[in-house]
């Protein structure tokens, strides 16, 4: 997983490898946020806890969604001393759309919080780079929680709500303490976890599209119910009206994507970070989990 926030491949650690299997099908109702946030974790952003992280620890590039370079490591030449964004109200006009679309599922606020107990990186430079490096793991491990409790909440996947569950467990415990964190290998669990990810697609989704790692950038597109979309490039497609509901979403990508009237309601693993970069309205359906549509939409 790249952990540069510029808009060049953003692809899910997840995704590879992994066989496409038979399913059955599943009428999934939406479920209310609560429901789909099983177990209380806290995988999305909340900045207003977080000491500013990804402003200092990522880096990125000039380009369409950066107006300067960045290293890591340097805190953003925007960032104010209370690790607020000076610019964050316009961020879009500035150039800035890159940070508009980020998500740390919740990395940012538990480094800081917990693991660092509201210590910052400008209060203690020695540890800077360790805190970095600690943001990075969490962050990387959220994101698979993110996919595992959303499958706790795919009835058809019950079968194997208990693996699903030990996992969860393991990787709550790791991203708890430092010392937790730090006997982990955060770049070998998506091999633990992408297995699970299959088995439940593979269990909910009914027979669709196979359109697993396709080339669709630009494409107009329409009958896309339960298609396998795993890792697809749909970046510029034109997906206005689509129907992508039961479709396997997981790391494909979105950016520049007209989603319009498309409807995602029960789309399979989708992020918050994968639709942001996308183009959408009011009449786009997301899946409840995401809340409201990115404000850059409306
Ligand atoms: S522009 Fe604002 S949100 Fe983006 S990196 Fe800089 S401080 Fe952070």
């Amino acid at each position: 997983m790249t952990t540069d926030r510029s808009d060049a491949d953003d692809r899910v650690p997840v995704e590879r490898d992994l066989v496409q299997r038979n399913v059955v099908q599943s009428d999934r109702e939406p479920l209310d946020p609560v429901q789909r946030d099983v177990m209380g974790l806290d995988l999305r952003s909340d900045c207003s806890r977080c000491v500013g992280l990804c402003c200092v620890a990522l880096g990125f590039t000039r380009s369409s969604a950066f107006a300067f370079d960045k290293r890591p490591g340097t805190p953003c030449q925007n960032l104010s001393g209370d690790h607020r964004c000076r610019i964050h109200t316009e961020l879009r006009e500035r150039g800035m759309t890159g940070c508009t679309v980020y998500e740390c599922f919740g990395g940012g606020q538990k480094v800081s919080q917990l693991l660092y107990a509201g210590r910052s990186w400008r209060d203690d430079p020695a540890t800077a780079s360790a805190m970095f490096a600690d943001f990075h793991a969490v962050q990387n491990l959220h994101e698979l929680l993110w996919y595992l409790t959303e499958v706790l909440t795919i009835e058809a996947a019950e079968p194997i709500h208990g693996d699903v569950t030990v996992l969860v467990d393991e990787l709550t415990g790791a991203t708890g303490d430092l010392d937790a964190l730090h006997s982990v290998d955060p770049l070998a669990m998506p091999d633990v976890v992408g297995p699970l990810l299959e088995k439940a697609v593979a269990l909910a989704r009914p027979t669709g599209p196979d359109h697993r790692r396709a080339d669709l950038a630009g494409r107009r597109l329409t009958d896309l119910r339960a298609a396998d979309l795993r890792s697809a490039s749909l970046m510029g497609a034109d997906l206005r009206g689509a129907d992508l509901r039961e479709a396997d979403l997981l790391g494909a990508d979105l950016r520049g994507a007209d989603l319009r009237a498309a409807d995602l309601s029960t789309a399979f693993f989708v992020t918050p970070s994968q639709v942001a970069p996308a183009r959408g309205d009011a009449t786009t359906r997301l899946p409840g989990r995401l809340g409201a549509a990115p404000s850059h939409w409306v």
